[in-house]
């Protein structure tokens, strides 16, 4: 390794949804002196756009062949606005990739869903960084491309990939050695599986892919480059006179994180933490400004009240058929359930018999796990809910957001408000 320090910067999807916003990167990146690894997710909507193509792949739909064209044009777009379109290193790279796409989908859907969305989805983040890192070349910010599935190491949990640090650690350290490479760029959000495979880690992932390449290549700092200012007290589209955090500690961000805030996905502090690493968030449109620092930080930082919505979800309640206390017996029974499908709690409450989760409205996984519980216990639901948490609350902040609206389920300790509602219309 060089003496120079090395840094990590992210730049998601927002930032790379046009030719104007991978020119920004290069002109972020070009001020760098450091060692740097670039991290980048899916181009824009890209993302969903796959999971659009998928599910029509999935039912055997014709449809697939027009949004598998839309995507690639999409793509070639863009790189013909970067003028990349006579680089045959690129031109060759994206058919190569297209080709592949393309004899995915000519061939039947096998292994399940989840196995089949991460050997779909991926294509976002290698069709963007072969874009991103061609058009870097292309204006002389010299650039290695890295696949990052040949250094990041996971099991075949497919669309939630655990990851395997040490073997992780080994490959990583052989890929980026920063020498005499200075720039590195790779995707986010993807792994590898010694199987030959490709995964993601859950959506939003390539700010935990920053994350573990930060730990295991011991990084000075970790940069996620955003379309706001930092850490917001709430999020802007949807609660008005919002305001920047400065300093966030790691515990408040992982706090942040589970109860839903959008700002940086709830694996990613972990791994910084571990190692303290710190993490800046920043605007890629004033990247001069100071943005938000999450450290480690041993006194209490003083934060305003911060608002997290989580919509879509569900409350679900079961109690035992046969009126035993749901304590003694059925916890564990409940829990191994809803981790068997992947459904995520976001607040549990109990009574004598019977026992209410809060969760994600998360159609490929939820009408399975009620199915299995009702072989057990009576469940009743309600959904269209949304989860509002208020991390600092104040009698204030409690009266105008919550007022006289019906609340289903709240709890409250000194710092923290959780309040279960109707949708509110915005
Ligand atoms: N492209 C992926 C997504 O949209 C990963 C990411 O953006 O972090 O979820
Ligand atoms: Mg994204």
């Amino acid at each position: 390794m060089s003496s120079r320090s090395t840094r990590i910067y992210k730049f998601g999807g927002a930032s790379v949804k046009s030719a104007e916003g991978v020119k920004n990167i290069a002109a972020i990146v070009r001020e760098s002196t450091d060692n740097l690894v670039v991290v980048v997710s899916a181009m824009g909507k890209t993302t969903n756009a796959l999971e659009i193509l998928l599910s029509a792949y999935m039912g055997g739909s014709e449809e697939r062949w027009q949004l598998f064209a839309n995507l690639r044009s999409f793509h070639l777009d863009i790189a013909k606005a970067l003028m990349c379109s006579s680089d045959t290193l690129l031109n060759e790279r994206l058919e190569y990739l297209f080709g592949q796409m393309h004899a995915l989908l000519s061939s039947p859907p096998a292994n399940g869903y989840d196995y089949c969305y991460d050997q779909l989805v991926c294509y976002g983040e290698l069709l963007s960084t072969a874009i991103v890192s061609a058009y870097l070349s292309r204006v002389g910010v010299d650039n290695q491309w890295i696949d990052v599935r040949t250094c990041i190491q996971s099991d075949t949990t497919y669309r939630e990939a655990m990851v395997d640090f040490v073997t992780s650690g080994y490959h990583c350290k052989k890929s980026f050695t920063f020498n005499p490479q200075q720039i590195y760029l790779t995707q986010g959000f993807i792994a590898g599986t010694p199987v030959g495979t490709t995964t993601t880690l859950g959506r939003e992932g390539s700010d935990y892919t920053a994350a573990i390449l930060a730990n295991l290549l011991d990084a000075q700092d970790v940069t996620i480059w955003k379309d706001v200012d930092g850490v917001l007290n709430a999020d802007p589209r949807i609660f008005p006179n919002t305001q920047k955090l400065d300093f966030v500690s790691f515990q408040e961000a992982i706090e942040l994180a589970y109860c839903g805030a959008q700002i940086i996905h709830p694996k990613t502090i972990k791994p910084l933490q571990n190692k303290l690493i710190p993490l800046y968030v920043k605007s890629f449109l004033n990247p001069s400004a100071s943005g938000t620092k999450i450290l480690h930080s041993d006194i209490a930082i003083k934060l305003p009240p911060i608002l997290v919505l989580k919509q879509k979800q569900v409350l679900l309640s079961m109690s035992p058929r046969d009126f035993s206390f749901i304590i003694e017996d059925s916890l564990s029974k409940i829990f191994a359930l809803l981790y068997k499908h992947r459904v995520k709690v976001n607040i549990v409450q109990s009574s004598a018999i019977s026992f209410t989760v809060c969760v994600d409205d998360e159609p490929q996984y939820l009408p399975a796990a009620i199915e299995d519980l009702k072989r057990d216990f009576v469940v009743r639901y309600n959904s269209n809910l949304e989860l509002l948490t208020v991390r600092h609350y104040t009698t204030e902040v409690l009266n105008e957001h919550i007022g006289n609206r019906t609340v289903y389920l709240q709890q409250r300790t000194r710092s923290t408000g959780r309040f279960v509602m109707d949708v509110k219309e915005r």
